[in-house]
């Protein structure tokens, strides 16, 4: 028998930066799962479409936020009315969402080094970013690294490093605990924006905003002096540039420059888990009220 898991809507954000190339690479991303389909199921009807609007926002199952400039995003979030639909998306739906780069900082609960007063954060993420870490656009690097959280889920290609491209970019500087009272201490640094609190819509939303915030990817450190700053979170000599909580993926580099598109794979397949739980939930929510 056939099963068709289900008709999902990706959106990517489209207000500046590079959402045209996160669209193709999630066109060839679902493509590529098309191919490798269990012969009993046949594959989810993916529609793509870049959101500019709540109206648009609201038909999503799963986001992305690209690169590009934080402050320009933000900014015209604000104006857009997208500001507070952007978060209750994130932190009170608690939908499958993943900022690359400018994305990761706008995911953060904190950010630092940011223009006074020019910055509005989603937040989902209970990380500190430090915005412009590994220096300007004159620094811009590449570099080929392991991802293994792309597993086998992917094909063997997955062993095969992936070429993770950096501009201007950020990196998570502190894992913060979840707890009451983080908020006023990171807003009280120097330099420093917080994201406001929302409480998740119910109880799967919940699941998802007390999950642990996971390591999925370092670099070996690029600047030696921060292994002396005991403000700075690292495993060992790695400075950390992915990371996911429950719903949230946040990535320093810009898997949309290449095209490559493994994490987009392995992401999609993480949206259609989130959408199961999420209707089989409503389906159990709907039977016990
Ligand atoms: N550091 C940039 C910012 O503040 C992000 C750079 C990028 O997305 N390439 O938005």
């Amino acid at each position: 028998m056939t099963v068709v898991l289900a008709d999902v809507t990706v959106g990517v954000l489209a207000l500046q930066g590079a959402f045209s190339e996160h669209v193709q690479l999630l066109r060839a991303a679902a493509e590529s799962l098309a191919l490798k389909g269990a012969p009993a199921q046949s594959p989810p009807k993916w529609s793509f479409v870049e959101v500019r609007t709540p109206d648009e926002l609201a038909r999503c199952d799963g986001l992305i936020i690209p690169g590009g400039e934080s402050t320009a995003i933000s900014l015209v979030a604000a104006r857009s009315g997208l500001l507070e639909p952007l978060r209750d998306f994130v932190k009170v739906l608690r939908k499958p969402t993943w900022g690359t780069c400018a994305g990761l900082i706008l995911l953060a609960e904190s950010a630092n080094r940011t223009k006074k007063g020019g910055q509005d954060l989603i937040g989902g993420l209970d990380v500190r970013v430090n915005r412009n870490h590994f220096g300007r656009q004159v620094e811009s690097f590449q570099a080929n690294l392991q991802l293994s959280f792309l597993g086998d889920t992917v094909d063997k290609s997955a062993n095969e490093p992936y070429r993770c491209v950096f501009i201007r970019a950020p990196v998570v500087e502190k894992i913060l605990p979840h707890r009451d009272g983080v908020q006023t201490e990171e807003q009280s640094r120097e330099a420093t924006v917080v994201a406001p609190s929302k409480a998740p819509g119910d109880k799967l939303a919940e699941k998802e905003t007390t999950a642990q915030v996971e390591v999925m990817a370092t670099l070996p450190t690029q600047t030696p002096a921060l292994q002396a700053n005991p403000e700075h979170d690292h495993a060992g000599s790695e400075d950390i540039i992915a990371v996911r909580q429950g719903n949230v993926l946040g990535i320093s580099f810009h898997p949309e420059l290449t095209a490559d598109p493994r994490i987009h794979v392995w992401w999609l397949g993480e949206v259609l888990k989130a959408v199961e739980r999420r209707r089989q939930f409503e389906v159990v929510d709907r039977s016990a009220s």
